[in-house]
Formats: C-alpha cells, sequence, structure tokens
C-alpha cells in the first residue's frame, strides 16, 4: 500500500525533541540564539524569514531578525554579520536567499562564523560533510529528508537512490548524505545535461527530486514500489486558489503515488523539515557554547 509520508508529523517530532533539548541547555543557563538577515523585500523571503523567527519565539530561543533595505552595500552586510558572530547570545546566523544581485552572496556566506553557520553552507561546512566529520553542520533542506526517509522505515542501505539536481543546497548534499555511512546508498546524481533521465531514475529504489520545475517527475520515470522524496516548491497559477497561484512539488503527486510505496507530499512533506532541522542545528551550536 502506498505511504503518504507525513511532513508535518516528523518536523513536530523533530521540535519535540529540541524542546526538551531547549530545556535542558535553560538548567545550564543557556538560550539558543538565531538571527536571520533579510536584506531587501523579496515576499517568498519575508514569509520564510517570519516564519523561522515566530518558530523561535514559540520554542524560547532567542530569536534576532535583522532587516536591511534592499540598497545595502556589500561591507554593510559585511558588518552585520561581523558583529553577529561577536555576538554570544546567537548561537546560529543565517542570511536569508536569494540576497539583492549586487550583494555577493558567497563572500557573505564565508563571512559568517563556520561554527555558527546552522545553514552549513559555508565551505568548512561542506568540508566536513564531504569528510563525514560530525562538528559541521548538516544543510537543513537534505537532513531533513534522510530524517523522513529514517522515520518512514525506509531501508537505504545498499539502495539504488537518484538525486536529480546537483545545487549546494540540495542535491549534492544529498547525495553526500545517501552515499555516507549514514545511508550506505548507491547514489546517482542526475542533473540538466544527464542523458535520458526516465530511464537513470527507473533504476531506482530511492528518488529525491530537487529540479525547480512543476510536475516534472511522471509516473513513466518511477519504478513500481519506488519511494519518493519532492523537494520541489513551485508556485503555479490557478484561478480557483485563493491567493491566485498553489504550490506543486517537482513530482507529478497523483500519477507517481498510484506506482511507488511511499511519497511526500507539496505541501506538508520536505518543507516543514527544513524549518525544524534548522532549529536543531540551532540547537546543537548552543549546545557546543
Ligand atoms: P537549483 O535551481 O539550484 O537546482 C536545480 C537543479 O536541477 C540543477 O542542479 C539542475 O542541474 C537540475 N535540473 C534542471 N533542469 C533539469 C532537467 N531538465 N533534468 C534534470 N535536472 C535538471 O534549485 P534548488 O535550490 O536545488 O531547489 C530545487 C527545488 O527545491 C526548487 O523547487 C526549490 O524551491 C525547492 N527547495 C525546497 C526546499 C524546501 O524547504 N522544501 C528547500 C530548498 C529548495
Amino acid at each position: 500500500m502506498m505511504k503518504n509520508i507525513d511532513g508535518k508529523a516528523v518536523a513536530e517530532k523533530v521540535i519535540n525533541e529540541c524542546r526538551n533539548e531547549i530545556s535542558v541547555l535553560k538548567e545550564r543557563g543557556v538560550v539558543p540564539g538565531l538571527a536571520v538577515v533579510l536584506i531587501g523585500d523579496d515576499p517568498a523571503s519575508k514569509v520564510y524569514v517570519g516564519s523561522k523567527a515566530r518558530k523561535c519565539e514559540e520554542l524560547g530561543i532567542y530569536s534576532l531578525k535583522i532587516e536591511m533595505p534592499a540598497d545595502s552595500t556589500q561591507s554593510e552586510v559585511m558588518q552585520v554579520v561581523k558583529d553577529l558572530n561577536e555576538n554570544d547570545k546567537v548561537d546560529g546566523i543565517l542570511v536569508q536567499s536569494p540576497p539583492p544581485a549586487h550583494i555577493d552572496e558567497d563572500a557573505i556566506v564565508r563571512a559568517i562564523d563556520p561554527a555558527k553557520d546552522v545553514d552549513g553552507f559555508h565551505p568548512v561546512n561542506v568540508a566536513k560533510l564531504a569528510l563525514e566529520d560530525p562538528s559541521g553542520f548538516i544543510p537543513c533542506t537534505p537532513h531533513g529528508c534522510m530524517r523522513l526517509l529514517e522515520d518512514a522505515g525506509v531501508e537505504t542501505s545498499g539502495a539504488e537512490a537518484v538525486v536529480i539536481g546537483r545545487s549546494m543546497i540540495v542535491g549534492k548534499p544529498m547525495a553526500l548524505l545517501l552515499m555516507g555511512k549514514s545511508g550506505n546508498a548507491t547514489v546517482t546524481v542526475a542533473h540538466s545535461r544527464t542523458k535520458d533521465l526516465a530511464a537513470v531514475c527507473r533504476r531506482a529504489d530511492i528518488i529525491v527530486a530537487a529540479i525547480g520545475m512543476p510536475e516534472f517527475v511522471t509516473a513513466d520515470m518511477v519504478k513500481d514500489g519506488a519511494v519518493v522524496i519532492d523537494v520541489g516548491i513551485n508556485r503555479v497559477e490557478d484561478a480557483r486558489a485563493k491567493r491566485g497561484y498553489r504550490l506543486v512539488g517537482d513530482v507529478a503527486y497523483d500519477e507517481v503515488a498510484a506506482k511507488c510505496s511511499a511519497i511526500t507530499p507539496v505541501p506538508g512533506g520536505v518543507g516543514p523539515m527544513t524549518i525544524a532541522m534548522l532549529i536543531k542545528n540551532t540547537v546543537i551550536a548552543a549546545g557546543r557554547r
């Protein structure tokens, strides 16, 4: 029978684990702190930053929201990051992506103290992930996908996994996690230059789709009984929807669900896990104080 993987429920479980850890930290006199920097007024980024801050407040995490105007200079942003690196109340720093075009995002990420880089995007943390050094931070979205697989009881060891997408925030770290000692899968990474993607995907026991194209993965690309993790969040116009659009994943849910053994929905799959893992990383950072 097809299993719908409930990301909201698993995220709530992770959040509850964090609640416990936060109360243990508080007994030690440590209040975890997360600073989120938003440059400009991209509406989607505003929504993400708002929900991160609200979640922190709800959990008793010290939350600092720094909103900077769209015409902030590179050096102004660098100064804010530098101050946060030195702020003892702040365990985690994240700069909401994407910043305005004139900002060099890589330089900003490199300026964050790796010990406070709860997004796991700093080169030091990327290297630690590749090295399987647990003192780093694992990027939240792929980490959340691994947790979903684990909670759903999916055996990754020895499985054929196909990751579609090779971005630094999802595809690449996802492949590293699946192929590493926590996943032990045989991993293929597919991308925009892959030939006969459908045939590559049909080999997979586990497909992780992180492409950014609505309903791109169709039933003909999926083997019977495969497990499908849909990372995509795409807006498609829908005149009947209240806001004029609805959210769909990178997977054509209905037709793929009919074939696979387990699948994540969009919304309510990977999305809620990303913020849960961010909270987890912040708690881990505070625990290392
Ligand atoms: P990206 O644009 O950086 O990367 C997309 C990848 O897809 C690229 O590596 C590219 O090679 C590959 N690709 C493009 N066209 C392809 C094709 N025709 N065939 C095969 N591969 C192709 O995107 P991203 O940042 O990795 O995000 C991917 C999706 O995941 C987006 O929809 C994004 O909104 C979503 N996302 C969701 C969360 C979450 O919290 N659930 C977090 C991050 C990203």
